[in-house]
């Protein structure tokens, strides 16, 4: 389930593409500024007209700059197996969702450079069209000089060795391969990441106080947003490191309730859901599940009919709900969560159902393991 802040866009090579709110924000600034502000400044004859179109027309081949730099990481992760879930740009360019770690560190030094490669490829090629429609079109060699200097620009920031920038990936699979641990290597490429992230701030702070405020405060925002990004990224290997070598079968809880299909909906509040203090219901017996309720979906039904609707005509269907087996590593199941934005996972044996995986259980699960620093 996407997060609602996100406007599907479509699908480019199989690939869902996004943008994120924040995006139309920096899209509406950067078409602003280039109309309001760069095109009249450095070429002060042409119309108010020409201005703005030439603004959205180098904004939107900005992003279009972004996103290519995003599938060009996309296609190298998916051509090594590793599944790419959706591009989204944001306010900071742009992300790529892939949910693995590359199996190596020669794929994930591929997987890095092709982007800011793609990025500074796409500048040299802008600059060579700037140099050649410098001839006939004084609007074109504009255009491409502002997209040959901001792609060239990004290709290079995204080089900065701090993680979670691309650079950053390329020194973590160099300590990869030096120390033969991904856990190490990451660690200490978060730390130059943090690092990196505290320059920008400091750097935009100073800016800011010595008269370049929008500018300044833009660089200490990229640094912020660096450091979320690399703590975030921290955490992440963090909770896949605890997670790892465990198992659906260790965390799920098995007394769960069940509740006959025949049932209405205004019983299972009265005699099952405000008594019992469960989210999760299920239908049916062990051996015959038909489906799952959860609060949320009672919620959906007006009060009004509860004694008129029976527990099967609102439950999700098994077929249609993601099981886990026994065996599925935590880590596939914390992500099939997060991915369905659901907080259980029926756990399966043999088309039988052995008990449910829920979110209160990982958490526990991650709380326990973390203060006791247990594998
Ligand atoms: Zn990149």
């Amino acid at each position: 389930m996407l997060p609602k802040e996100h406007i599907r866009l479509g699908k480019v090579l199989g690939i869902p593409v996004q943008v994120d709110l924040s995006w139309i924000l920096i899209f509406l600034w950067l078409s602003w500024s280039l109309a309001g502000g760069y095109f009249p400044r450095n070429y002060p004859h042409w119309s108010l007209g020409l201005y703005w179109l030439l603004g959205v027309l180098t904004s939107l081949l900005f992003f279009g700059s972004v996103l290519l730099h995003e599938l060009g990481h996309s296609l190298v992760a998916r051509s090594q197996g590793v599944p790419v879930r959706s591009i989204t740009l944001f306010i900071f360019g742009g992300a790529a969702e892939i949910t693995e770690e590359p199996s190596s560190p020669n794929r994930e030094i591929a997987m890095a450079l092709v982007g800011p490669g793609i990025s500074v490829a796409l500048g040299l090629i802008f600059m060579a069209i700037y140099a050649l429609a410098g001839l006939f079109s004084e609007p074109v060699k504009a255009v491409a000089l502002y997209l040959g200097g901001i792609n060239i620009s990004l290709g290079l920031f995204n080089l900065i060795p701090g993680f979670p920038l691309d650079g950053g990936r390329v020194l973590r699979a160099i300590l990869w391969r030096a120390y033969g641990n991904l856990v190490i290597a990451t660690q200490w490429a978060t730390r130059v990441g943090q690092v990196v992230a505290y320059g920008f701030m400091v750097f935009g702070i100073v800016r800011a106080f010595t008269g370049d405020w929008i500018g300044g405060l833009w660089i200490a925002f990229i640094g912020l947003f660096l450091d979320g990004a690399a703590r975030s990224a921290y955490m992440q290997m963090t909770l896949n490191n605890l997670l790892e070598g465990h198992v659906a079968a260790e965390v799920m809880t098995s007394d769960c309730l069940w509740v006959p299909p025949q049932l209405t909906l205004d019983l299972l509040v009265e005699h099952y859901i405000l008594r019992q203090n469960r989210r999760c219901y299920l239908v049916g017996q062990p051996d015959h599940v038909l489906g799952l309720l959860t609060v949320h979906h009672v919620q959906q039904v007006p009060r009004a009919n509860w004694p008129y609707t029976r527990v099967e005509q609102v439950l999700v269907p098994i077929e249609r709900l993601r099981t886990v087996s026994l065996e599925t590593p935590l880590r596939e199941v914390l992500q099939h969560m997060t991915a369905d934005g659901v907080n259980q996972l029926p756990v399966m044996d043999g088309g039988r159902l052995v008990g449910m995986v829920t979110r209160e259980n990982l958490i526990t699960f991650i709380q326990n393991r973390s203060l006791l620093s247990a594998k």
